[in-house]
């Protein structure tokens, strides 16, 4: 008990510290301590979702997907992503140009790993999603490179 109350402080202190001028500066909705998550998530989406772990490109579930659907947060299941987006960015992670509720993610400037990006996260639960780069091919530029382990496929 007193081990999840300090991953949680951990974790409220890295995000203050993170918090860039792109920060929407919103606390998540869904709030959990660490092992409950833990317990929740497999191994592969806690190390994603609660570490801002990246996945190695071409090994997760959707890279190479092309069923129609909506993506979902494999955290808190909010809808994040249509199918009618996705495209093959040839990285080896999912690749969207936008997602499908703008209010649905949350980007924030992510200095670490020596570079400047900007992360994206799932609004209502906070959790590490990918990345988005203004290099994409659809009218807005964007591409969202997303875990596949953030992300649960409902197929329609
Ligand atoms: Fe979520």
């Amino acid at each position: 008990m007193r081990r999840a109350r300090r991953d949680e402080n951990m974790l409220r202190r890295h995000r203050d510290k993170d918090a860039g001028p792109e920060s929407s500066g919103s606390a998540p909705e869904v709030e959990k301590p660490e092992d409950g998550w833990r317990e929740e998530l497999t191994p592969e989406q806690y190390a994603v979702l609660r570490q801002c772990g990246t996945e190695p490109a071409f090994t997760g579930e959707y890279w190479d997907c092309h069923d129609d659907g909506m993506y979902h947060c494999a955290a808190c299941g909010t809808a994040l992503f249509s199918s009618d987006t996705k495209f093959d960015s040839g990285t080896g992670w999912p690749s969207f140009t936008e997602p499908a509720v703008a209010e649905a993610v949350t980007l924030q400037k992510d200095a670490s790993h020596f570079m400047v990006r900007t992360e994206v996260r799932c609004r209502r639960c906070g959790g590490h999603l990918g990345h988005v780069f203004p290099d994409g091919p659809g009218p807005g530029g964007q591409r969202y490179c997303i875990n596949s382990a953030a992300l649960k496929l409902d197929r329609r």
